[in-house]
């Protein structure tokens, strides 16, 4: 596709002016716009990948109220990071944000860099994140490809093919180039991510009440509802997993998940992947492997209840088993185990399925 061909610069032009006026009427206000400082930007982005606004609020504001500026966060412990996390789900967004934020904080002193290309050396930080960071906090003219502005551009050019593969991508980086203008970058780049979200959304597109219905291709051709092509679907996998609460004097086993784990970081009981009902045969296996992976030999196993969860590709049956202590003494060489009492629960940032299996222990156990 050739762009200056399908789009020509006064296309372009009536695009920016139409899309500058509609912005100013119908803009979200959103709680990270109210200022434009490259840390609350950072926060957001990071935590808006694969997370929707409405959800993103209430972290965005506990985030911003423990850890309010790069210095904080970069004094922090990981655990507290993650601990805020918790519920969010890919947890590698927090690490990573840890781990910037100790590097600005360090390497420059706590000053973010501004350019696109120094903001992706830094951890976590893509191409979209770098050049939403550039524009809305230093009003750079970058371009931005995210959810929704993949949407809008490709319906805007009528682009047919896949967007997500390398040739899509392509195009609509080279679009997204094209279209930033030099005067209040920032702005612009949210507009078009607020058309995307809430006119140009996904399966309704209000055409008829959009600004730049008069240059989108896919409009003239009446393709709105076919343009993106949809990746085809993931197919999910069913998982089935036990997970054993082994109890010792009031206090449970909590055991840290490695860094080549999924979760990694985070703290659960420990966890193994299982056939399906918990047989006899599966309780001697789950108790040679509890052994196997910490050292302690338990006793009287019983299946306490079962959670369903979905994450990513996975369905996953979580049978959750209570069992005592019997024998034995802590592994101390592999990922670390702590003997945690119910009260304590809360100070450990946990997998959603730990936190509700440890909701659970806590209404069972008795106060000691
Ligand atoms: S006219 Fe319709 S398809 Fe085109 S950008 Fe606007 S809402 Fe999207």
């Amino acid at each position: 596709m050739d762009l200056a061909t399908t789009f020509p610069a006064d296309s372009l032009t009536n695009l920016r002016r139409n899309l500058r006026r509609w912005y100013r009427k119908h803009g979200r206000h959103l709680p990270w716009r109210a200022a434009s400082d490259a840390y609350r930007v950072w926060i957001s982005e990071i935590m808006l990948q694969q997370t929707t606004v409405t959800a993103v609020i209430p972290y965005y504001e506990r985030f911003l109220s423990r850890f309010p500026d790069v210095h904080s966060l970069a004094d922090a412990p990981e655990q507290d990071v993650l601990r805020l996390w918790e519920g969010l789900g890919y947890y590698s967004r927090a690490r990573n944000i840890h781990k910037t934020a100790r590097r600005i904080n360090s390497e420059r002193d706590g000053v973010f860099p501004e350019d696109v290309n120094s903001l992706m050396s830094l951890p976590g930080i893509g191409r979209y994140t770098a050049g939403a960071i550039a524009s809305f906090a230093f009003d750079r003219s970058a371009p931005i490809v995210e959810a929704n502005t993949l949407r809008l551009y490709c319906r805007l050019l009528g682009y047919e093919g896949d967007p997500r593969s390398t040739a899509g991508q392509r195009l609509l980086w080279e679009f997204a180039e094209r279209l930033i203008p030099r005067r209040q970058p920032g702005d612009f780049n949210q507009a078009l991510m607020d058309l995307g979200a809430t006119v140009c959304t996904p399966t309704e597109p209000q055409c008829q009440t959009c600004p730049l219905r008069s240059c989108c291709h896919a409009f003239a051709q009446g393709r709105q509802h076919e343009i993106p092509r949809l990746a085809n679907k993931i197919a999910m996998t069913e998982v089935t997993e036990a997970s054993v609460a082994i109890r010792k004097r009031g206090a449970y086993l909590l055991r840290q998940r490695g860094d080549d784990e999924r979760w990694a970081g985070m703290w659960d009981f420990p966890r193994f992947e299982i056939d399906g009902d918990v047989s006899a045969s599966t309780m001697q296996r789950l108790t040679d492997d509890v052994r196997k992976l910490t050292g302690i030999q338990l006793c009287n196993p019983r299946t306490l209840k079962s959670i369903k969860h979905t994450v990513t590709r996975y369905h996953i049956t979580l049978r959750c088993l209570l069992a005592d202590y019997d024998s034995g003494r802590l592994h101390r060489n592999g990922t670390p185990l702590k003997w945690v009492r119910p009260s304590q629960f809360d100070d450990y940032a946990l997998s959603v399925t730990a936190r509700k299996f440890a909701r659970a222990l806590g209404a069972v156990s008795k106060p000691e």
